[in-house]
């Protein structure tokens, strides 16, 4: 990185820092006078963001009596990254786990979130958000969501609870919600609104909203939230309370390099174009506690826990570079560091055929096959030809990777082959997949309470009037965060916040 850009960065965190220890309370940049304000129109709960959690939040709003109630989404389009979400959903004591007389709870799911997490989540959300799924899931059936009648059976998770929606992904569970919403309840959606603050009266309580509307949301911009000053002004009063459900900030380059500097500004994201962090930075200029801000998750393009019937290895000298058993942040991390020294090349996973019979999640494999992800080749030499691998770096690679195989240890990096059922690569055919670590979550943001409340820096209490969801929040997962475990998160929290802010 350019010296000047690292001082500049140095230099704006120097200053936030400085804010901070000064004492001056960032809430008092957000409060304006109750009287000062010319309200253009009055709501009793708004929402903020069109996805999951914001959907869910704006229902319970409704259901719980909010008559008044509004989702703005500054989109041109409908639903943010749950649109294009898996939705792969992970419930407690489903109908599909009672039927199947598995034995599950709260707790343990928590547990496994938690040991994902290197226990550093705050576990009474996470319990909270696990037992919450039990409830939501049927309340979502009844709305109009389909899933499919057999649980997946995911990595981390101990005991098969995960759902996943017929009818292709987010979109499939978001349409009959959002239809729910609108004409079974006469529930109103904006889009290309865009919240830009939120009003405060002189006791710290939320009152409101600043808005623009006719957004236009501009790609191109280096930083949309700063730059782009489309729309038209509006102050929303808000009677009961408005709900954040702004989602994460994987898209937004700028803020990434701030919070990931270990991560390249190369390395893509799969969530929507909007996920940026200007929602989140309005949130702390209001006051609101942060958490986690600094931990990202990675996805590949197959599911990470079948990374380990194969070889990893550095297309420039064909050697592999860790034990592909590692968790996802430390392959990816690793990946990062094999490219800035390769030419920015990724580095590839190489299966035989016993490696892709291993595979756990069958979906995801026959789907990277088919769109050309992983390419099939009758030899070794014909994969290393097309691939551009060094050929006899790579042999002697994978003369060694199936030695070690066979003895069940691997003698460069540890990985652990006997548990692996002594899987090698060496039965043709052999499959070639690029591992290109993606952003696809950003574990960070607001702490709330079990009640969705966004918690104040300065006080350690709840903000009155102020709630948020879903990836917008941070806190529930810790370092990694499991698999399948966002979705319920949305759902969950979603439901809470619309429920609380509605008994305000
Ligand atoms: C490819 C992919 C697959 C995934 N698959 C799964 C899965 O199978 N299971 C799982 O659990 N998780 C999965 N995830 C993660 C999960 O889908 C998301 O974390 C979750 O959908 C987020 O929901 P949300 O409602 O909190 O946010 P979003 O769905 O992102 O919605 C937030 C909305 O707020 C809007 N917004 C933001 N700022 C403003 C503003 N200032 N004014 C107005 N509107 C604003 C955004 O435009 C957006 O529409 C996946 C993620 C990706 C990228």
């Amino acid at each position: 990185m350019d010296e000047n850009i690292k001082q500049s960065r140095r230099a704006f965190l120097k200053g936030g820092l400085a804010l901070s220890a000064m004492g001056l309370a960032p809430a008092a940049l957000a409060s304006t006078p109750d009287n000062s304000i010319q309200w253009d129109e009055t709501f009793e709960v708004i929402v903020v963001g069109s996805g999951l959690a914001g959907t869910c939040a704006a229902i319970r709003a409704k259901e719980n009596g909010a008559q008044n109630t509004i989702i703005i989404e500054k989109m041109p389009v409908l639903g943010g990254t749950s649109a294009i979400s898996g939705l792969n959903f992970s419930v407690v004591n489903s109908h599909l786990q009672q039927a199947q007389g598995i034995s599950d709870s709260a707790e343990q799911f928590a547990e496994d979130i938690s040991k994902a997490g290197g226990y550093q989540n705050h576990r009474h959300l996470t319990v909270k958000m696990a037992e919450t799924t039990t409830r939501v899931l049927p309340w979502a059936i009844e709305r109009g969501c389909r899933f499919h009648d057999k649980l997946k059976s995911l990595g981390g998770h101990s005991v098969p609870r995960t759902l996943y929606p017929v009818n292709g992904g987010g979109q499939g569970i978001l349409r009959p919600l959002r239809a729910f919403y609108t004409d079974k309840l006469s529930g109103e959606i904006r889009r290309r609104v865009k919240f830009d603050k939120l009003h405060m009266n002189a006791q710290g309580e939320v009152i409101g909203i600043q808005v623009r509307e006719q957004y236009f949301f501009d790609p191109n911009l280096g930083n949309d939230d700063r730059e782009n000053t489309t729309g038209v002004v509006k102050h929303y009063r808000a009677t009961k309370g408005v709900v954040m459900a702004v989602g994460g900030y994987s898209r937004d380059v700028e803020f990434r390099a701030m919070e990931f500097p270990n991560i390249r500004d190369y390395i893509p994201t799969t969530t929507h174009r909007g996920a940026t962090a200007g929602a989140l930075k309005s949130l702390v200029a209001a006051g609101a506690q942060t958490v986690h801000l600094s931990l990202m998750r990675f996805a590949f393009d197959i599911p990470t826990e079948d990374l380990q019937w194969g070889a990893l290895v550095d297309p420039q000298s064909g050697n592999r570079f860790l034990s592909e058993k590692n968790d996802r942040q430390t392959v990816a991390e690793a990946i990062c560091n094999i490219m800035d020294r390769n030419g920015g090349r990724f580095p590839l996973n190489i299966y035989d055929q016993d490696g892709i019979d291993n595979f756990h999640d069958k979906q995801r494999l026959h789907l990277a096959l088919e769109e050309g992800m992983m390419v099939k080749y009758d030899s070794i030499d014909a994969l290393a030809a097309a691939e551009g691998i060094a050929l006899p770096g790579l042999k002697a690679t994978l003369s060694r990777y199936n030695d070690d195989a066979q003895r069940g240890k691997d003698s460069q990096f540890g990985k652990d082959m006997a548990a692996l059922k002594h899987v090698s690569v060496k039965r043709a055919p052999f499959y070639a997949i690029k591992a290109r670590p993606k952003f696809n979550y950003t574990q960070g943001g607001v702490l709330i309470n079990e009640n969705a409340q966004v918690i104040a820096r300065d006080t350690a209490k709840p903000i009155k009037g102020l709630y948020a969801c879903g990836e917008a929040t941070g806190g529930l997962f810790g370092r990694i965060r499991l698999t399948a475990c966002s979705c319920p998160d949305a759902f969950a929290f979603g439901v809470i916040a619309g429920e609380q802010a509605a008994k305000a």
